[in-house]
């Protein structure tokens, strides 16, 4: 099978993750996506990340009954895990499917920066999704770059964990179920 995977935080996973996801399962020749959440990325600021057990279920809640799968992979590798090793380490794992990597043009422009981009390039497609009015350069016509027709909504989830926190509803900009849950749990109420 063709498998797109979609790294992200999801804290929580919102309605803009999940379009994109749909979209590339169901309207590219990609099978299924698997969200691959990642436990920490030492990019972000680290005090308003819930416990990933929590993310983890939140995106499976989401994507119940739908082409779009939830993957712990990155929990049982040495964290930070660079793309490249977790791409090798899924290869190795289940070789009768083939990895391919989807990603929004602002990550796409830093590319060069990455560890080993130019085996991710060699041996990995690449699904982007442009952000509007977004040129992505010299990426354009490359053979392992797909360049999608996603439609996109800006949402973060930066929005959401305020909006929470100051008690707006935030229905329909994330799963009802997933509104549950985190109402269930008390999730996000400190901003
Ligand atoms: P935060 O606000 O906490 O930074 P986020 O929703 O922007 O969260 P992630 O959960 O890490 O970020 O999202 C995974 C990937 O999806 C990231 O590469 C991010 O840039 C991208 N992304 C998130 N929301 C959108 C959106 N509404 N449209 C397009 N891409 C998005």
């Amino acid at each position: 099978m063709k498998i797109g995977l979609f790294f992200g935080s999801f804290n929580p996973i919102h309605t803009g993750h999940l379009i994109i996801a749909s979209y590339m399962a169901n309207f590219t020749e990609l099978d299924k996506v698997w969200l691959v959440v990642s436990p920490h990325n030492p990019l972000k600021e680290k005090n308003d990340l819930i416990h990933v057990h929590d993310r983890l279920e939140m995106a499976k809640i989401a994507t119940e009954d739908s082409r779009i799968e939830v993957s712990d992979v990155e929990l049982k590798l040495p964290q930070p895990s660079y793309t490249i090793d977790t791409l090798t380490y899924l290869a190795e794992k289940y070789p009768q499917h083939e990895f391919s990597l989807i990603m929004g043009g602002d990550n796409l422009r830093s590319l060069k920066k990455w560890k080993n981009y130019e085996a991710i390039l060699k041996y990995y497609k690449i699904f982007v999704y442009p952000r509007p009015g977004e040129d992505l350069g010299p990426w354009e016509g490359h053979s392992s770059i797909v360049i999608t027709d996603t439609p996109l909504i800006e949402i973060s989830a930066t929005f959401i964990r305020k909006s929470i926190a100051a008690k707006k509803s935030v229905q329909f900009f994330i799963h009802d179920k997933v509104l549950d849950f985190i109402e269930k749990k008390g999730l996000y109420r400190k901003a």
